[in-house]
């Protein structure tokens, strides 16, 4: 096994023992590579989430947030373009039935696909007779359309289909006039939204890199019709710096992360311009987060199809016009991946493995840890005062079970980065020791002292 797989199993391993992500519905044996994320995974992604509304919300004077419906009217999906043209190219093996991105095969064979319609995938597959994985004949490519449908109501006809959100982002630009008239933000102001998103993947995996249920982060910035390429550029390439600022924060490795500026030929046609920022996970580079110049293509759609303005008025020069947007757009559980990866370190110490998560201190599920020495039920007293002290400003655990040594290093591995250890001098001196996760360093602290301590610390 490679250097590369073994760290993606040591990952998922730790995730799962630590309860951070695990299978979903594992008890009925699972659906279709479904993730569940743990009591530790749960705060790790809330952490994450609410960082990004701060940073991009509550910071900013010219961003606000919406939490929109993940089921919108189907006409929504025709005027975006998703119901003609969200899909993958599909292929079949004739023997077992498994379905295949035919792109992914041709990229399996070292055939650069993009670009490329069905017709020409079919002939190559064809001429190259690229098989299976399994090794059997594949059908004629065609296209399979990504959203997944359901019913509203109680009659199940062709009048009551409704979609489950590809993307967060249609609702930025359907709600956009409301938003508008009731923030009164002027140009350039973005909307921004967290929420779920679905698409039928033909194929997923790679653990939690390719979902059918996932989350989304994205940003729909509105600015004026750019009179040169140099007015909508200078908008991107804040976006690119505000993104390399925001993997900084997050403590996504950047000697893993490439910019990498996508071909015309593989743009939606709206988008003139479209970097996908791409990570080194260890199963190869692929795709963390994209940023689009999408032009006015989606406002003038929906202004099209809903017959409804959605024109910005310039108050100071009178102009009327369909606002331009940069999209950044980011996947919650990609991210999570990422900081996984950037952050699991093996070190020797004494001639034994410790593993860390070193996470940064916002982000990490606990804060702060309580352990004390033993289970004397004095020491059980004076550590579960201190406890219910810490929890009123900081994420606590508390554990009593096991060695000190092991209990450490559980910490180390769910990334805590102090731990508070209450020994019998702490009941004469009232002090205790705080250990720094990161240099395994010990220092003796005033239990009187000790929030402050952490708040510097940890601030
Ligand atoms: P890919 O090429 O990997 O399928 P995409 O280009 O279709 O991704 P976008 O449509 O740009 O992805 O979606 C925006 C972001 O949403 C991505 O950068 C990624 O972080 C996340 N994302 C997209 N699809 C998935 C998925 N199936 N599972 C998890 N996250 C996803």
């Amino acid at each position: 096994m490679s250097r590369e797989a073994e760290k993606m199993n040591k990952i998922i391993a730790l995730a799962k023992n630590r309860g951070f992500i695990f299978p979903g519905s594992d008890i009925y044996g699972g659906l279709a590579n479904s993730y569940d994320f743990g009591p530790l995974g749960s705060e790790l992604k809330k952490n994450i989430k609410d960082l990004w509304w701060k940073t991009f919300v509550r910071d900013r004077k010219d961003i606000v947030g919406i939490d929109a419906n993940i089921i919108m009217n189907p006409k929504i999906w025709e005027a975006s373009g998703h119901i003609d043209s969200f899909t993958d190219p599909l292929v079949e093996d004739k023997k077992t039935h498994v379905r295949y991105r035919a792109d992914h095969l041709l990229e399996d064979a070292e055939i650069n696909a993009s670009g490329m319609t069905l017709e020409e995938m079919g002939k190559i597959i064809g001429k190259k007779g690229i098989k299976s994985p399994d090794g059997n004949e594949l059908t004629t490519p065609k296209q399979f359309n990504l959203m997944f449908k359901t019913f509203m109501g109680p009659v199940e006809d062709k009048d009551s289909i409704v979609h489950l959100r590809p993307e967060t982002a249609q609702a930025m630009f359907v709600d956009f006039a409301e938003v508008l008239r009731t923030s009164r933000k002027s140009i350039p102001f973005g909307i921004a939204q967290i929420g779920k998103a679905f698409r039928n993947e033909i194929t997923t995996g790679n653990f939690i890199f390719r979902l059918r249920e996932f989350e989304q982060m994205e940003i729909e910035y509105f600015i004026a019709p750019p009179k040169s390429k140099k007015d909508w550029e200078k908008h991107f390439n804040n976006w690119l710096e505000e993104i390399r600022k925001w993997l900084d924060l997050v403590g996504i490795d950047r000697k893993l992360i490439k910019e990498v500026d996508v071909p015309e030929s593989e743009r939606a046609h709206y988008s003139e311009r479209t970097v996908d920022i791409e990570f080194e996970y260890p199963f190869g580079q692929k795709e963390l987060y994209g940023l689009a110049y999408r032009t006015n293509y989606d406002l003038s759609q929906h202004e099209k199809s809903s017959g409804k303005s959605l024109k910005y008025k310039d108050l100071e020069s009178g102009e009327e016009y369909i606002p331009h947007v940069i999209e950044p757009s980011m996947g919650v559980e990609r991210t999570i991946l990422a900081i996984l990866v950037s952050s699991y370190k093996e070190e020797k110490v004494k001639g034994e493995t410790r593993v860390v998560l070193a996470l940064p201190k916002t982000i990490a599920p606990f804060k702060v840890a309580v352990l004390p020495l033993s289970k004397k039920e004095e020491l059980q007293k004076l550590s579960e005062d201190i406890r219910a002290d810490l929890s009123k400003s900081f994420v606590t655990d508390y554990d009593e079970t096991q060695s000190i040594g092991k209990r450490y290093r559980r910490q180390d591995e769910i990334g805590t980065p102090f731990c508070v250890t209450v020994d019998f001098d702490s009941l004469e001196d009232k002090m205790v020791t705080v250990r720094d996760r990161d240099s395994m360093k010990q220092e003796r602290v005033a239990i009187d002292e000790l929030e402050s301590y952490l708040k510097e610390k940890l601030s």
